[in-house]
């Protein structure tokens, strides 16, 4: 599909779609480059790209389609950084989390010359760096590409064309409406969990021994996102700052509301709300984003071996 790939960066989402990449042989070169020489020796040894490459700027060289998987606040410099060194014509995307201020920051540094096209593939896990790919981390989960306006439908059309054939979904939108509808899906439920994590490190009537003890009564399924990549996520809350805080706002009236019912014994309050929310599970079960299975049924997941 493509001659040569550069894929900046090499953590849990380059070092997936470099793996996915070539075992679907989409590339005749997939060319990686990361920020520390501890990580790009990693990727050499993991063997995932074809060629590993100590800049950015030797990275894009020639390739025909270049891919930002670098935290949402370092795109800009990345841009900057790359935007003489581009060849006519290639495609420039990133897997940003946040889209309205990546977008900005491609479009401020990128040449006229180049397509710009950001994308966000909505998978991942809670690890980080090159260790943590694996080629199968899109399959069957959406890729929201949000291109310009202005954006040539053929390289549009070419890169959904390679976020399907690493598995995923395709689908486009504007850059602002993914914020507002991420926000909701992913950003809020990050903070909440990293708030419940830490709210139960600071309990004074609770041991932590106990804490962990019975964490299987919900508070594990909250850690396992509260791990997720400090740098990463912090972006997130920088660049996201007006969706999150509308989304938060709606969830303090929610959260007020069943405070409300919980003080004045309100069951049928309480039950309507949970009946409401089971379903929306249900669905997200039948659409095959989520199986029924507990501890996220992920075929990655670190399940006993049965053999
Ligand atoms: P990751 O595993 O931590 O990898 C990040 C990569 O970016 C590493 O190669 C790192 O290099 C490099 N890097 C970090 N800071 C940099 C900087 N300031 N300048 C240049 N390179 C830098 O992260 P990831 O999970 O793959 O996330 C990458 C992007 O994917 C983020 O924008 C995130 O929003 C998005 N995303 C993540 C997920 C998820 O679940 N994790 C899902 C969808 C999208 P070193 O290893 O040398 O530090």
């Amino acid at each position: 599909m493509f001659e040569r790939v550069a894929l900046i960066g090499a953590g849990l989402i380059g070092g997936s779609i470099a793996r996915a990449a070539k075992a679907q042989n989409l590339a005749d070169k997939i060319v990686v480059t990361a920020r520390s020489p501890a990580s790009r020796a990693r990727v050499a040894e993991l063997g995932f790209a074809d060629e590993v490459v100590e800049s950015n700027a030797d990275a894009v060289k020639n390739a025909d389609l270049v891919i930002l998987c670098v935290p949402v606040g370092a795109c800009g410099d990345v841009a900057r950084e790359i935007a003489p060194h581009l060849k006519e014509g290639a495609i420039v995307s990133d897997v940003g989390s946040v889209k309205g201020t990546v977008l900005r920051d491609l479009i401020a540094h990128l040449p006229a010359n180049v397509h710009t096209i950001p994308a966000h593939p909505v998978a991942g896990t809670e690890n980080s760096g090159p260790d943590s790919g694996f080629a199968e981390l899109f399959i069957n989960r959406w890729c929201i590409l949000t291109p310009p306006a202005d954006a040539d439908a053929a390289a549009v059309e070419k890169l959904a064309a390679f976020w399907r054939a690493l598995g995923a979904n395709v689908e486009t939108m504007g850059a602002e409406h993914h914020d507002l509808v991420l926000a909701i899906t992913s950003h809020l439920p990050h903070l909440i969990a990293y708030t419940i994590v830490s709210t139960a490190d600071e309990l004074e009537g609770v041991t932590q021994s106990e804490v962990l003890k019975f964490s299987a009564g919900g508070f594990r399924d909250f850690t396992r996102i509260a791990a997720s990549d400090p740098t990463m996520w912090r972006d997130v809350f920088l660049t996201n700052k007006d969706a999150v805080l509308e989304m938060l706002g709606e969830f303090q009236e929610d959260l007020s509301k069943l405070t409300r019912a919980i003080r004045r014994g309100d069951g049928e309050t309480l039950f309507d709300h949970f009946s409401r929310t089971r379903d929306i599970r249900r669905g997200i079960v039948s659409l095959g984003q989520e199986t029924a299975s507990p501890d996220f049924g992920r075929p990655h997941a670190n399940l006993p071996k049965t053999s």
